[in-house]
């Protein structure tokens, strides 16, 4: 056994220090970002936010209203091939939609059969599984890249620098950063694994913009403050499961309670989600997921609009034109308190 002593740190123990700026309104920054991937050598512009593969907010509907803001979608696995090659053929050429799948070999020829209807249309691909250290995911990427060179490659998920690194080497485009910190997650509770979001991305990005890669931050964003730290912290992307939830554009899952429609969100490896596609709780292992229930938050346009608003604002409190310029302008500040919660939490 061994301790690291060194304090690792979460969103909710900074603050971005402010900085003399030349800016004059908001309006002037662009939170669009350019990338040329590594791998597939695709250009890509667009906001780097990506709606998480969970099949309550990974959906078509999500897709198209976040595609008109430019932001991107990781589409949840659980289509039927005929759905998914529908939505891909009617895709725009610039939407930023990703194809996910885990490593089974079901998921393989699903996608595959997915990839030759629907050509270059799939052209964004996620491949995700809760522990990305295994051998088998690392062995299942370098197949996946071998057969398919052109397709940009999110894979995931780690938290450290060697793993990043290895990722990239073994055909990540962008590597998938989060273990743990997720709001339906309760993998620390159930396995005591994990590590605080902020340290893992500015380490991740650190091990990949070495190499040439990309990190997406997923999990743990509560508001759009985590969404500006975790860009200040170096994250190229930024996945988002929680803040997306509730709205209309997600699965259909509503039910009554006390009275109220409140919409079902829970994790990908909860009861729940077990239930409805693996028949349940297997016998060897437990959840590592909740679920919860949110009040219906009407069109997720208008979260979208708080998202891209508060992002400006942190770039204009540092002086950042772009948001590429965030994390080069972003000082951390450690603090012991947050918010004034006099008047409650919202
Ligand atoms: P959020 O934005 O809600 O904080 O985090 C979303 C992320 O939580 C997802 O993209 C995924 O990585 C992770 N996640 C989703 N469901 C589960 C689950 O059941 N267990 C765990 N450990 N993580 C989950």
């Amino acid at each position: 056994m061994r301790i690291e002593e060194e304090l690792k740190l979460d969103f909710s123990d900074v603050l971005i220090r402010p900085k003399r700026s030349t800016l004059t309104s908001r309006s002037e920054v662009d939170v669009d970002r350019e990338y040329t991937f590594l791998h597939s050598r695709h250009a890509y512009r667009g906001v780097p936010v990506v709606a998480a593969n969970m099949d309550t907010v990974g959906t078509f509907e999500m897709a198209n209203a976040l595609g008109a803001h430019q932001l991107a979608v990781a589409l949840h696995k659980y289509y039927k091939e005929d759905e998914l090659i529908r939505f891909f053929k009617s895709l725009a050429v610039d939407a930023v939609v990703f194809y996910s799948m885990g490593i089974t070999r079901a998921d393989y020829d699903k996608f595959r059969r997915v990839k030759a209807a629907a050509g270059t249309h799939v052209r964004y691909v996620c491949v995700d599984v809760a522990n990305g250290y295994t051998k088998t995911f690392v062995d299942f990427l370098r197949k996946l890249r071998q057969a398919y060179p052109d397709i940009t490659l999110m894979a995931g998920n780690v938290v450290t620098g060697e793993m990043t690194e290895q990722l990239i080497l073994d055909g990540a485009d962008i590597v998938k950063v989060g273990i743990g910190p997720g709001s339906v997650c309760t993998t620390r509770k159930m396995a005591g694994v994990g590590y605080p979001q902020l340290s893992a991305i500015i380490e991740c990005a650190d091990a990949a913009h070495g190499l040439g890669g990309l990190i997406c931050s997923d999990g743990g964003c509560t508001s759009p403050g985590d969404i500006a730290k975790a860009f200040g912290g170096g994250a190229d992307f930024v996945m988002l499961g929680g803040m997306l939830a509730g709205h209309d554009e997600c699965s259909d899952d509503i039910i009554e309670r006390d009275g109220k429609l409140m919409r079902r969100f829970y994790g990908m490896s909860s009861r729940t989600a077990m239930e409805k596609y693996a028949g349940g709780v297997a016998n060897y292992r437990a959840a590592e997921g909740k679920e919860v229930l949110i009040a219906p938050r009407g069109t997720v346009n208008i979260t979208v609009q708080e998202i891209l608003g508060g992002l400006r604002s942190a770039c204009t409190y540092v002086g950042a034109r772009k948001l590429k310029e965030l994390s080069k302008r972003t000082t951390f500040i450690r603090v012991a308190r947050q918010l004034n919660e006099v008047f409650g939490k919202s």
